[in-house]
């Protein structure tokens, strides 16, 4: 089999240099394990954290080991009662063409009604993610605005969406003309700007939010959410959910700069981390199926073909590359 190491860690954006490929021989599964293929392998902007070696909630990558992450795989060879031979199962597995791993830590995808990929996209971490983020962080009720940057994204995708069926009127932020009209016209925004091109971001967001902004679920921080919170109601509810601007700066920006717009709006601001919904995952996830199957919510992803492609899509994160969530497919 094949996996990819952390080799060395990187200061300010990552490059491919950073991972390192490497033949291994696995041994036969021992009671209780099972022999796996991979198929889909996610790469997700939380790793970049990972790759650093500081203190965070999640422990870093080490040098030298392979990377892990979200992955499907079937099960090639089952010394388990729990799995059998052909099953498809989703878990934190090494960035490996094969592995092994422990019947019990793996979660066995049960049916035919959604592409595998999802299980790592909209019903998995991203859209579990937005689930929480939208309604228990900005609770947001019926005819309000919400604007959501990273829109075209995993998480992004999903927040807007579950923000209409919630009767907001939704803004999406992101990056590309392409994703502007993917936003409107394939996912239902109401309105969707692209925060490269537009030169007063701030002007236009008062223009498009007439009445304000009520919730603003932040995936990106940064200029965009400076723009945003500009034009925050009273009241206004902001789920901190990813800084992604952030991540691949080598030094901290210095002290929060919109802390009195927060404070005059009486304003709350959350951070979250998925895993603090552990206990809610069912409920979540019985929603969001809910909504696939009566057509409210839709999902895409970018699948990059091909194992050595990994470190190549992770980095496309930061430069944008993907429209839902990216995956690689491993083929061999
Ligand atoms: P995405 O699928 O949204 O991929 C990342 C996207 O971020 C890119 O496509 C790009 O789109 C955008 N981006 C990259 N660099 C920048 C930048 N400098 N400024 C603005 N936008 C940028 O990833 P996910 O949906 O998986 O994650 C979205 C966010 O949510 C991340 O910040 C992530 O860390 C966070 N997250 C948090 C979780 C939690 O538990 N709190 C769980 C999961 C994710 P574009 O073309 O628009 O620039």
């Amino acid at each position: 089999a094949r996996q990819i190491v952390l080799r060395s860690r990187p200061i300010g954006m990552p490059t491919e240099n950073n991972f390192g490929f490497e033949e291994i021989e696995i041994s036969a599964p021992k009671d209780g394990e099972v022999l796996l293929k991979s198929q889909y392998i996610s790469v997700d902007p939380y790793m970049r954290g990972r790759m650093s070696d500081e203190e965070s909630y999640i422990k870093p990558f080490e040098l030298g080991k392979p990377i892990d992450g979200g992955a499907i795989a079937t099960v090639i060879e089952s010394k388990s009662d729990i799995l059998k031979k052909g099953d498809r199962v989703v878990g934190m597995l090494p960035w490996a063409t094969y592995s092994k791993d422990k019947a019990d830590r793996l979660r066995k995808i049960h049916t035919d009604e959604f592409p595998d990929g999802y299980y790592l996209g909209v019903l998995g971490m991203p859209g579990l993610t937005a689930y929480f983020g939208v309604m228990d962080i900005c609770q947001p009720r019926y005819g309000e605005t919400m604007v959501i940057s990273g829109a075209a994204g995993a998480v992004g995708l999903v927040a807007g969406q579950i923000a209409r069926i919630q009767g907001c009127k939704v803004l999406g932020i992101t990056g590309s003309d392409e994703k502007v009209n993917v936003l409107k016209n394939e996912f239902g925004f109401d309105m969707a700007i692209n925060y490269k091109t537009t030169k007063d971001l701030s002007g236009t967001i008062s223009e498009l939010c007439p009445k304000g902004v009520d919730c603003y679920f932040d995936n990106v921080g940064g200029e965009v959410s400076e723009a945003i919170i500009a034009h925050l109601n009273y009241h206004a509810r902001i789920a901190l959910c990813g800084q992604i601007a952030s991540y691949n700066t080598a030094t901290q920006e210095m002290g929060p700069r919109l802390l009195p717009q927060i404070l005059s709006k009486s304003g709350t601001i959350k951070g979250f981390i998925v895993g603090d919904y552990q206990k809610r995952f069912l409920e979540g996830l019985s929603h969001l199926m809910t909504w696939l199957k009566e057509g409210k919510l839709h999902y895409t992803e970018t699948i990059i073909d091909g194992f050595d492609k990994l470190p190549y899509a992770f980095l496309g994160l930061f430069s944008g590359k993907n429209i839902g969530k990216m995956l690689v497919k491993v083929n061999e």
